[in-house]
């Protein structure tokens, strides 16, 4: 039977009439590839299912969350066991705390952990954190890492130039980001030249250690020495924002993996298991300054709450238990070098970024280190590549400049099926 998606365009339809875009996150609206986007019904294991009865193999995992597949069983039975006590109780629950310990436990630099809803109140939470604790005001960010839609870090960066932060959106004053800071990623230079003349100013350097949301890009070990030597030597805190790589390309993060220890860390995405959790810590000097310890004021009605914790506490613990790390490597690598031989067949220029099991297919053939040059891929290729693979069964990022996410639930056959696809789709992707 043909592809079809008239139930979803119907619904889409009827969404945009009370929803902003009819879409509650602007990148599920299918803006970046064109056409209206599928309305999900269900989810099991490695696969969506949408209202008109499609199914696809997924590979956004609800943007990496969803490490362990959707719905494991284990996560699913301590949702419902928390669920039997009670939805929320503004008060402290034993869950909260053994999450924490969870993290603690994972995260080398982690002593101190604070839940938040969101990897958003996580990052702009951070952000005061290093504020009050410095005493300085200027954050450096690096063009092209998203850290939420925080008004302070919602600026992008012109190419190259070190660029004095003008906000990204309207309805940021520009006194909020007049004390951000954008540099380019892996530019060791720009970033020692910015401590060199404004060294004393900085309160903190935030990063994504691996970048997911240009793409996926990989920073250089000498672009990680220097963060960490520059933030000791200054005195400035170095914010890991692991949102995204926490718990996805090592069970302790990209900083275990790549063996720097940062001052604070952020946390989101699978730590929540699907349920809408963020978290901030790092040395228990740090985090002592926030209340009601110390004077830095931030506080949640809903944070800790106990189906969220229980949710967050059965994936870690699964992760634990399982360790699916080293087969997820072997997977996606498998997968990885499968598209990239049918994209050389088909001549499409190509490079895929990897670490663990998050990568991108950038259509550029080029390396990708940063923003400027992320910013070459033909998108137009990609728009093409996306759809032809949607009607295939095969549901990626819809944009360029995203991760794609394996996990757990996913096996060889997924793999097979996904280049499968991709074969007939770069065929098309090419004319
Ligand atoms: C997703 C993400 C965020 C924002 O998290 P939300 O839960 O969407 O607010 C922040 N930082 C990084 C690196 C992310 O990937």
């Amino acid at each position: 039977m043909a592809f079809t998606k008239q139930r979803s365009q119907e619904h889409f339809l009827r969404a945009q009439k009370s929803i902003p875009g009819g879409v509650n996150s602007p990148a599920r609206a299918f803006g970046a590839v064109g056409g209206s986007p599928v309305v999900i019904d269900r989810a099991e294991g490695p696969w969506l299912f949408d209202i008109d009865g499609n199914r696809y193999i997924d590979y956004i995992g609800s943007w990496g969350p969803h490490i362990l597949g959707h719905r494991h069983p284990a996560v699913i039975d301590a949702i419902h066991a928390a669920l039997a006590k009670g939805t929320s109780f503004g008060a402290p629950c034993e869950l909260e705390t053994q999450l924490a310990e969870l993290i603690i436990e994972a995260v080398p630099s982690i002593e101190r952990v604070r839940m938040v809803n969101s990897g958003t109140e996580a990052t702009m939470s951070a952000i005061r954190v290093a504020r009050g604790f410095t005493g300085r005001s200027v954050i450096i960010k690096f063009a092209g890492c998203y850290h939420g839609h925080v008004d302070s870090l919602l600026v992008k960066a012109g190419s190259g130039a070190l660029t004095l932060g003008i906000p990204s959106s309207p309805g940021i004053p520009s006194g909020c980001t007049a004390d951000t800071v954008v540099l380019e990623y892996n530019d060791q230079q720009q970033l020692e030249q910015t401590f060199a003349a404004r060294g004393s100013e900085i309160a903190a350097v935030i990063l994504e250690p691996v970048v997911g949301n240009m793409g996926v890009v990989i920073p250089t070990p000498e672009f990680l020495q220097a963060l960490q030597s520059q933030c000791r030597q200054h005195g400035s805190l170095l914010i890991f924002d692991e949102v995204m790589t926490g718990f996805r390309v090592a069970y302790g993060g990209a900083q275990s993996l790549f063996g720097i220890r940062p001052d604070l860390t952020t946390l989101g995405k699978i730590i929540g298991g699907g349920m809408p959790v963020g978290a901030y810590g790092g040395r228990a000097d740090i985090m002592n300054v926030v209340s009601p310890l110390g004077p830095v004021y931030q506080a949640g009605t809903l944070s800790g709450n106990p189906v969220a914790m229980a949710s967050g506490i059965a994936t870690l613990s699964t992760l634990k238990a399982t360790n699916p790390y080293p087969q997820l490597e072997t997977l996606t690598k498998s997968l990885v070098n499968g598209l990239s031989r049918l994209a050389t067949d088909a001549g499409i220029p190509h490079t895929i970024p990897r670490v663990g099991s998050m990568f991108t297919f950038f259509f550029n053939p080029d390396t990708v280190s940063n923003l400027a040059n992320a910013s070459k891929s033909d998108t137009v290729a990609f728009a093409r590549y996306f759809h032809a693979m949607l009607e295939r069964g095969i549901y990626l990022p819809c944009s360029q400049f995203e991760a794609n996410f394996v996990s757990a639930a996913h096996s060889q056959a997924e793999v097979g099926a996904t280049l499968d696809a991709a074969k007939h789709a770069f065929a098309l992707t090419k004319h």
